[in-house]
């Protein structure tokens, strides 16, 4: 058995990674299963410096692998925003309800071509030694005009992938979990894993 800590306290994210990580030989843990563990400050300029500063900062600390997940949404018609930003885009402690109903102010009356988005996540795995690998996942979508549905958490009631007419929040966690940007982040980070430990799953 390997353990991991998936180093966010957002439980949503962590409900989202044991729903759909692979290998039944992998525990997952969060620092909220280790208290002691210390608080990392998502300070970087990309979600890729900051999935590195959290997955090496917890594997130094806790002696044990990390993985660590960075994302959020990137809008074309605000430059990129709320980007780094996605969690605290309508102020510090913002709640999801706040940073949408600021997006969509942002967004109202604009035609479907000016509503481009995407959500990225940047996922670190890490070792005591320091970085193993990281890599990224995307999905390509559009804001809706209104909050749609009441799944998922951050932006998915207003974020709807290309290909599909409903919002993440209204597809349900076992489509979500399919097709998302975590999704595509943690199929590439589980074969960094398997390089890493130099095993592949049966
Ligand atoms: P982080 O914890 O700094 O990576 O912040 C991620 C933020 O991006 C979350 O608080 C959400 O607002 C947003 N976000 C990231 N992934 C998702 C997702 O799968 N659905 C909806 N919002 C997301």
């Amino acid at each position: 058995m390997v353990d991991i800590i998936v180093a966010t306290r957002n439980k949503a994210k962590i409900a989202e990674f044991a729903a759909m990580w692979p290998r039944k030989d992998v525990k997952l843990y969060s620092p909220i299963d280790f208290p002691d563990l210390p608080r990392v400050e998502e300070d970087g300029g990309t979600f890729r410096e900051n999935a590195i500063k959290k997955a090496t900062t917890i594997a130094a600390a806790s002696g044990k692998l990390a993985i660590a997940d960075d994302s959020g949404l990137e809008v074309d018609e605000l430059g990129g925003q709320p980007g780094v930003l996605s969690a605290r885009f309508s102020g510090e402690g913002a709640t999801d309800r706040a940073n949408n109903e600021k997006l969509l102010s942002l967004m109202k009356g604009l035609p479907p071509e000016m509503r481009r988005a995407r959500f990225i996540c940047a996922m670190a795995l890490a070792d005591p030694g320091g970085l193993i690998d990281v890599v990224e996942g995307r999905c390509e979508g559009v804001i809706a005009d209104r909050e749609r549905g009441t799944n998922g958490f951050g932006y998915d009631p207003v974020f709807i992938m290309q290909g599909y007419q409903k919002a993440f929040a209204e597809l349900g966690p076992e489509t979500k979990n399919r097709i998302s940007h975590r999704a595509r982040a943690i199929e590439k980070a589980v074969l960094a894993l398997e390089k890493h430990l130099g095993t592949r799953q049966k």
